[in-house]
This record gives structure tokens, C-alpha cells and sequence, in this order.
């Protein structure tokens, strides 16, 4: 008897349920149908086919564009125990012989081919006396010129449908745009096809946009509560990519840079790394695309905006594929958007550049939009929603509103002052009374308007003014260096006869911590544990050469985390868990399980109550310690408190001492932990300058005072 889907779904891939439209889309292939398949990122198209492929007679061969996407891939499958491989040109000749036997006796389910080989007329010819299940052509949107990744070695595999008309074929894309789509089925030949489209969100990422002040400030307080996460930083140019990379290492993140220009070893040593959680942050271009499925991104931001919303999109949604809680982050500076603006006008084709333009200004309109981000996105896609989604920036932290008429007459009266013959900068030097050399040569300190707005931070004004522009009371001439001029709106607000309203530019680095808090909240386990999986986890993964999701995914752990299972029958029904990874992985994951219980009861038996804490505590270390509680992270609560990060480690070490529930390894980069604990096993818990000698320069004294800490107790 053959079994079920279910069966196959459960006991191969470990999973309880089919996500929308799997099922369907499976049923229709088993029976031999067409099937073209839209759906995000992430949403898991891999199963439509894999699946049947475990269910029609024959081998399957799956169409992939690139080899480290085709070597993920069946290194996942082996890992459940399916028989896959793939055909490339990395294969010596011994191992391509390998895999035409394996094909020949019919012991191999899924075939992983790149476009040009499998379109090779020998290898046709070798297919055609063979049984095949079925083909899938990963990544569709490659063979039509409209797409944003065409590749002509795709345009070949229109012949596929004549060639084998028995054999189904699943074509499949996560392409948003119609005029794509269509152009893919005609190529491709499949007018009987069925069409699934999945909706376009991607409910577990968390869309936050804030303004741009000190971005490497703002992005360190960001990335310092995600030190243990894995994440790409997106920027606009090679230049600042690399300065990028430079200032988060030198600022102790374990992070690399990554754009066309740098030599092929180098892209791929970061890729490889990043795939192998080695690396945690790759600082990137636009170049840093397709090829990553690494599914426990955990953030992806933005410190460039990019030139349009499709690229956005794209971008971010490499966040979160395993559907784990993500951020997408953005920072916004008007800067950006003239360098943007000023490139495009650059270019010689003038209907290029009208449309990318008008691209740019639906950018620009998302970023500064106060209503749901994610509304605002899928409606861009075509999506209308009712509701807002309570899990973006605007949802959760609505911006408040004021009466800023007081400082719009003030911004619009230096505009004029200046005779409307400078830019944004210039005025706010103005306003704020700057000595400035070009302030003094011009005069301006003389004006009227000279140092009137001292009471206002030149970053607030750089919001209220852009917020005057974006109202139309002041028009911004981009072909003339962002010179500010009067519009005649602006007349009644400088007479007294308007009330203007703007919205309170936010604290960038509290938005960051509330984003933070919230996605913190929703972890319904237990973060230690799920670092000690995450352990075990990379020890498997690195012994084996696979990287780490190959072996569990995130979202399988944190269900471990979150149900402890410590017997084979619990183990199964974690989602992730099938019959083959149980045989080889289970009982060193139970083993954690059942000896982290251990450890965490008789650790919280030595927690000292509230009522305890607050008899031992100073004031500060009381102000600390209720701030952590909160969710916040350290760097948050340093720039909360106008305190030095070091202080605030320096509670925690001192709170951790005194017998209050804080984690403190969870701050420190797992790898460091063993070197730091063999220092004080060799030296005791000694100075911090004295446990430093002899440790990499990468370790800092916060890591050491936090393991010191912890160690101690
Ligand atoms: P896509 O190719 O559409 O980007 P994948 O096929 O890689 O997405 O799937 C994304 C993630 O979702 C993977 O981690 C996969 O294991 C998981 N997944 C797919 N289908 C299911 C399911 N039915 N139940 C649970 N997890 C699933
Ligand atoms: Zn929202």
C-alpha cells in the first residue's frame, strides 16, 4: 500500500500539517498535472515537489540556478533520509559516473541540475530512456526578460514541455508582478498549467523605519541585543559597505563585507561562513542576493534606502523564511534620497529615468508614511487590507503629533531669510546660531533669524523641516544642490494665520529597544536552553560540513526549547522531527533537554526574591535591573540612562552577584565563553585587566565581566 502524503509529510519531513496551498498544489502533481506556483519567500514551495517526488515513479530533476541554493537543498534532504543529489560542474568525472548509475538502477528520487547542463542534447538523450517524476523549475522568473533576474540559460527550458509531454512540470517563483508571470507560462509552455498565488505577507517580519541621525549609533544599539542573530546590513554603495563592516568589527561584532567588487574566493568565504553560522552580520550591496536560503536570517536593515519598493520587498523578505518573529529595519535620512535622486538623473534614457522616479518617490512615500507599513506595502503589491497589522513600528509606537507653528515660522521665515538660496543643512547651521565659516562669510549670523532655534536639536530640525517639505510648505529644488524655497502655502503659517501639526520625531534608538521588546516577548521558551541546542546544534553541523539549518532548523529548536521533549515518541512530535533525523540526532538533542533541567533548578533555587533584591539593592542598580526586566537590552538601557555601556555591564555583573535572575552568557559570543573560563580556571576571578592578557583581542572586558560573573556564582 502506498502511503499518504500525510505519512510522507510527517514521517519524512517531520511536519503535522500542509501550509496553504501544499496540499492542493501536491495532489495535482502526484496526479500528473501542471502546476505554476506563486508564493513568497519562505512560504515553502520546496515541499510541492519534493513531496510528489517521493510519490510518482522515477527521478525527479529539479532546476536550480545556482549550486550553493542545489547543494542546500539536497544536503537537506539527505539529512531526512531522501535520496538526492545534484549534477555540477564542481562534480569530477568519477562522481558524475556515480550519479548516471544511481539514475540508470532507478535508487534516486531527486536530481538537482543547473539549466545548461540539463538542456546538454547527451544528457537529454540519457533522460529520455529514463522514468521521471516530474520536473521543477526553481526560481521561474529567470526565464523572462521582465523579471528582475533574467538569465538566458533558462530560455532553453522551454522545450522541456515538448520534449517529455508526460512528464509534470511545477514551475515555481516568488515574482510579484503580473506581466512576469505571464511572460513565464508562455515561455514555458504551460497553458494547461494550474495557477497558485499565494498572498504576499509575511506576517512574522516586523517593519520599522526611523529616522537617520547616527546611524552607526543607532545600528550598534540595534545589533547589540542580536549579537548571538544572524543578519545582512544593506547599503548602497561598495565604499560604505566596506566602512560599514570595518566600524562593526571594530566595535566587536562578528561581521564581514560583501559586494561585487571584492575578488570571488573572498564573496564566497563570507557567504559560506554566513550559511555555517560562523558569521553573523554580512554588510552587503544588492549584489548580496539570490543565492542566500539561509532560513534563520533574523534581521535584515536597511542603512541606505533603496531605490525602490520592489527591491525592499525582495530584500527584507530574506528575513525569517523558517517563519521564526524577524525585523526588517530602515533607516531613512533625506540625504539618501537626493544621492539617489541625483544618480538617477544621471542616466541618459529619459522615460528610465521618469519611471525611476516616480519608483524612488513610492519609496521615499513608504518610509515616511504614518499609517501600517505593512498595509502600505501590500497595497503597493496590489494586496488591499482592512486591518493594520499590529506588528510594524506605526502599529505598535504611533507617532504623536504637536503643534509645531511656533517652529514652522520659525524654519520658513530663515528659509526666507537666507533668500531662499540655501539648502536644509545651511538653515538649521542658521537657526541654531552656528559659527559655521560659511555662516559667517555669507553673513548670516547678522540675519534676524540667527540662533532663534538653540532650543531645538539640529537632528528635530532636520525632521521638522523635512516633515514642511513633505506637507508642501516647502518645496526642495533637487537639480539645484536641495536649495529650500517658499511655496506660496507657506505665507498664512508665517503670518500666524495656520496651525501647522507634524508629527514628533521619535527617539530612534527607544524605537529600536520597543521593537526589540516585542519581538523579545513573543518567545514562549527558554533562551538559555535554546542556546544550548543551538550548540549542539553547530557541533553536528561542522562535523558533518553541512550548515547548521541542514540538521534542525530554528523553529525546531525553539519548539524543543519550548516542549523539552526527553523520549523518542515527544521528540517526533516537534515539527521538524522525522523518523531519520530522530534515528541520528535525537537522543544528543534529549541528552541537552535533560541535563539543561538539571542545571536551570538548582540555579533558580539560588535567585533571590524581589523582596530580598530590594533591601540589597543601590537605587541604580534597582533602575538597571527594572529596565532589563522590561526586555531591553544593554545598549538600550545605557543610551536610556545616559550611563556608558560598561556601567550598565558593570550592574549586571554586581546584580548577578547579589542573587538576582539575570542571564549573563546570553551577551557573550558563544565561542568566546570556553577561552574566557579556561583564563579563570588558570588565573581566578581576578581583575578584568588581568584575565584580558593572553585572551584574542576580539574579547572585550564586558565579556569578560560577564563570565566572570557567572562563573563566580
Ligand atoms: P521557499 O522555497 O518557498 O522559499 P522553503 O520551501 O525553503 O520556502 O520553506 C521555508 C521553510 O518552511 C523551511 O524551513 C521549511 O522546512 C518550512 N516548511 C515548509 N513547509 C512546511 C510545513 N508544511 N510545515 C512546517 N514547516 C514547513
Ligand atoms: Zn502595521
Amino acid at each position: 500500500m502506498t502511503p499518504t502524503i500525510h505519512h510522507t509529510l510527517k514521517t519524512i519531513f517531520g511536519f503535522h500539517d500542509f501550509r496553504e496551498p501544499q496540499q492542493d498544489v501536491i495532489e495535482r502533481v502526484v496526479a500528473g498535472e501542471d502546476v505554476f506556483l506563486v508564493m513568497p519567500t519562505g512560504g515553502g514551495k520546496s515541499l510541492c515537489f519534493q513531496v510528489p517526488a517521493l510519490h510518482r515513479d522515477g527521478v525527479a530533476i529539479v532546476v536550480s540556478p545556482l549550486i550553493a541554493l542545489m547543494k542546500d537543498q539536497v544536503d537537506a534532504l539527505v539529512a531526512n533520509g531522501v535520496r538526492a543529489t545534484c549534477l555540477n560542474s564542481s562534480l569530477s568525472a568519477a562522481e558524475v559516473g556515480r550519479v548516471f548509475q544511481q539514475m540508470d538502477t532507478g535508487t534516486l528520487d531527486l536530481l538537482y541540475v543547473a539549466p545548461e547542463r540539463l538542456m546538454m542534447p547527451e544528457f537529454l538523450a540519457r533522460l529520455s530512456s529514463l522514468k521521471l517524476s516530474l520536473f521543477a523549475i526553481d526560481e521561474a522568473h529567470c526565464i523572462s526578460q521582465w523579471g528582475h533576474d533574467f538569465r538566458p540559460e533558462y530560455t532553453q527550458l522551454g522545450r522541456l514541455r515538448t520534449l517529455f509531454p508526460a512528464v509534470p512540470i511545477v514551475a515555481m517563483t516568488a515574482t510579484a508582478d503580473p506581466e512576469t508571470r505571464k511572460d513565464i507560462l508562455g515561455q514555458l509552455g504551460l497553458a494547461d498549467a494550474t495557477v497558485f498565488v499565494a498572498g504576499f505577507d509575511r506576517p512574522n517580519i516586523t517593519y520599522t523605519v526611523i529616522p537617520k541621525q547616527k546611524p552607526l549609533v543607532q545600528m550598534a544599539a540595534f545589533l547589540s541585543g542580536r549579537r548571538d542573530e544572524a543578519g545582512i546590513v544593506y547599503a548602497l554603495s561598495r565604499k560604505r559597505v566596506e566602512q560599514v563592516a570595518e566600524r562593526l568589527q571594530q566595535a566587536g561584532f562578528s561581521a564581514a563585507a560583501y559586494h561585487a567588487g571584492l575578488p570571488d574566493y573572498e564573496r564566497k568565504r563570507v557567504q559560506d561562513a554566513f550559511r555555517k553560522d560562523d558569521l553573523r552580520i554580512v554588510v552587503a550591496t544588492v549584489a548580496f542576493g539570490m543565492g542566500i536560503d539561509k532560513p534563520n536570517v533574523r534581521f535584515v536593515v536597511h542603512y541606505d534606502m533603496p531605490k525602490s519598493v520592489e527591491s525592499y520587498y525582495q530584500e527584507t523578505g530574506r528575513a525569517g523564511r523558517d517563519g521564526l518573529p524577524s525585523e526588517a529595519l530602515m533607516l531613512f535620512g533625506m540625504g539618501d534620497v537626493m544621492t539617489a535622486r541625483n544618480l538617477i538623473e544621471n542616466s541618459e534614457n529619459a522615460e528610465r529615468v521618469k519611471i525611476e522616479i516616480q519608483k524612488l518617490n513610492a519609496m521615499v512615500g513608504y518610509a515616511e508614511a504614518l499609517t501600517c507599513r505593512r498595509r502600505a506595502l501590500l497595497s503597493y503589491f496590489g494586496d488591499l487590507r482592512e486591518h493594520d497589522c499590529d506588528n510594524c513600528d506605526i502599529c505598535t509606537d504611533p507617532p504623536q503629533r504637536f503643534d509645531a507653528s511656533e517652529q514652522a515660522k520659525k524654519a520658513l521665515s530663515c528659509v526666507y531669510r537666507v533668500g531662499e538660496r540655501f539648502g536644509m543643512m545651511h538653515v538649521i547651521e542658521v537657526l541654531r546660531g552656528s559659527k559655521n565659516q560659511r555662516v559667517l562669510d555669507f553673513r548670516h549670523n547678522q540675519l534676524s533669524t540667527y540662533g532663534i532655534g538653540t532650543d531645538t536639536s539640529a537632528s528635530d530640525w532636520e525632521n521638522i523641516i523635512r516633515q514642511l517639505i513633505h506637507l508642501g510648505y516647502l518645496a526642495q529644488d533637487f537639480t539645484r544642490f536641495g536649495i529650500l524655497k517658499l511655496t506660496s502655502a507657506a505665507r498664512p503659517v508665517l503670518k500666524g494665520e495656520t496651525q501647522v501639526i507634524l508629527g514628533r520625531p521619535r527617539d530612534a534608538v527607544e524605537t529600536v529597544a520597543k521593537g526589540k521588546k516585542r519581538a523579545g516577548g513573543r518567545k514562549d521558551y527558554d533562551q538559555a536552553l535554546f542556546d544550548a541546542l543551538r550548540a549542539t546544534r553547530k557541533n553536528i553541523a561542522d562535523a558533518a560540513g553541512v550548515p547548521p539549518f541542514v540538521v534542525f532548523s530554528d523553529a525546531t529548536l525553539a519548539e524543543m526549547a519550548r516542549s523539552r521533549p526527553t523520549h523518542s515518541r515527544e521528540m517526533l512530535q516537534v515539527s521538524g522531527v522525522g523518523e531519520h533525523k530522530l534515528r541520528q540526532y535525537g537522543k544528543v538533542f534529549m541528552d541537552v533537554i535533560a541535563g539543561y533541567d538539571k542545571e536551570n533548578a538548582s540555579k533558580s533555587a539560588s535567585n533571590l526574591s524581589d523582596a530580598d533584591l530590594a533591601l540589597t539593592l543601590s537605587d541604580t542598580q534597582k533602575e538597571t535591573l527594572r529596565l532589563y526586566r522590561e526586555g531591553i537590552d544593554l545598549a538600550g538601557i545605557a543610551a536610556r540612562r545616559g550611563l556608558k555601556y560598561s556601567t550598565i555591564a558593570a550592574h549586571l555583573e554586581e546584580l548577578h552577584d547579589l542573587g538576582a535572575d539575570v542571564g549573563l552568557l546570553r551577551f557573550v559570543d558563544a565561542e568566546k565563553i570556553p577561552l574566557i573560563r579556561a583564563r579563570l580556571e588558570k588565573v581566578g576571578p581576578g581583575s578584568l585587566s588581568e584575565l584580558r592578557e593572553g585572551l584574542p583581542e576580539t574579547v572585550s572586558y564586558e565579556d569578560i565581566r560577564f563570565v566572570r560573573g557567572a562563573w563566580k556564582r
